[in-house]
């Protein structure tokens, strides 16, 4: 007879439940302000700010110091290691900001994209060395939920089954080690939406990698119940000729989840991936209403879709703190209509209808 030693205790799949949840309990999301330092880079190039450790720090500060109103949308914030231990300019931790707030605290712990020798640019994340030690040790430091990207390509002959298996396994042992030290894993396999294909075949090839990732999860005997999935939404590549609706964008997404991702996953929290602030806000919103089968809480985990109207209106200036901080609330709270199928349109910002696309992006 086979044997499954427990490897969680009842208390620690209880503990990872509840914060899961937590994070995707109505109207709320996630802000992912895990910009690695090279990347936050190329935001601040954006407004003309230099990428040094003092504009990172203020930039966060205003990120965490918004109004406590900014919590009734944002439930968790996604670090990168540099911020979780900076703090305001008065000598507060971060952490303590956001605790306070009621915001709970996670941390980006892959160590980015690396290519996979002998295939056409398709790559997988490294991070797994020393990781039950640095999850460790982020739990102590306050740290509550945690993230790992992992890309994937669509081209001719992309994603390859080597590329998902590889993901999905990589993704897996991550999520495994996180449980074991308290945080909850988010497990975000990244169908990259550079390409000119169509919808139905961002739909397919999305399927074929989350039941590749919930395969290695289940080998893995990851506490489904403790984990939230953080994916892309389902559109047709970036430079596809035929344009899709929002409607259409919903179904093809809830059809893909609804085939591959168990009901014991509390919540799915996408990524935005270069959408517009407005049409990821507008596709959340049609996702919630489409009429399917949605046994889980469907929200967002956005960066780029919730930065850039703030990163516009602040400009590395001081005087522009307060109205930036004001194009994060609106933008949050739009979105959290759109977790709830309630969002009419009309949110704006700076830069609500601008492409946020980066080619191949990394994070
Ligand atoms: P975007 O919303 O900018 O795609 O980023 C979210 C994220 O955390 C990617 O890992």
């Amino acid at each position: 007879m086979p044997t499954f030693p427990q490897y969680l205790t009842p208390e620690q799949e209880e503990e990872l439940r509840l914060v899961a949840n937590a994070i995707v309990a109505p109207g709320k999301g996630i802000l992912a302000a895990d910009e690695s330092t090279g990347t936050i880079g190329k935001r601040f190039a954006s407004i003309k700010a230099e990428n040094n450790e003092e504009n990172r720090r203020r930039y966060r500060e205003l990120l965490f110091a918004s109004d406590k109103v900014v919590a009734e949308n944002i439930s968790g914030v996604i670090l990168f290691h540099e911020t979780l231990y900076q703090s305001t300019k008065a000598g507060v931790p971060f952490v303590k900001v956001l605790k306070e707030k009621g915001i709970i605290p996670g941390i980006k712990v892959d160590k980015g994209v690396v290519p996979l020798a002998g295939t056409d640019g398709e790559s997988t994340t490294q991070g797994l060395d020393g990781l039950a030690e640095r999850c460790a040790q982020y739990k102590k430091d306050g740290a509550q939920f945690a993230k790992w990207r992992c890309v994937l390509k669509i081209g001719a002959e992309t994603p390859t089954f080597q590329a998902m298996l590889e993901n999905a396994n990589v993704l897996a042992r991550y999520a495994s080690i996180c449980q074991q030290n308290g945080l909850v894993p988010i497990v975000e396999p990244e169908v990259l939406c550079d390409g000119d294909h169509d919808l139905y075949t961002a739909q397919k090839v999305t399927e074929q990698v989350l039941a590749f990732t919930y395969k290695a999860l289940s080998d893995h005997h990851v506490y489904l119940e403790g984990t939230l999935l953080k994916p892309n939404m389902v559109t047709a590549g970036q430079s596809c000729s035929k344009k899709f609706t929002a409607e259409e964008n919903a179904k093809a997404t809830v059809l893909a989840l609804s085939r591959t991702v168990p009901a014991a996953v509390p919540g799915i929290t996408f990524l935005s991936g270069g959408q517009s602030e407005e049409d990821s806000t507008l596709n959340l919103n049609a996702i919630n209403v489409f009429p399917g089968r949605k046994p889980w809480a469907l929200t967002f985990s956005f960066g780029r879709a919730l930065q850039a109207s703030v990163l516009k209106a602040w400009q590395g200036k001081e005087e522009n703190v307060k109205a930036a901080q004001e194009q994060l609330i609106r933008r949050a709270k739009a979105n959290g209509l759109a977790a709830l199928g309630q969002y009419k349109g009309g949110a704006s910002g700076d830069a609500a209808g601008e492409s946020l696309f980066v080619p191949k992006h990394t994070y």
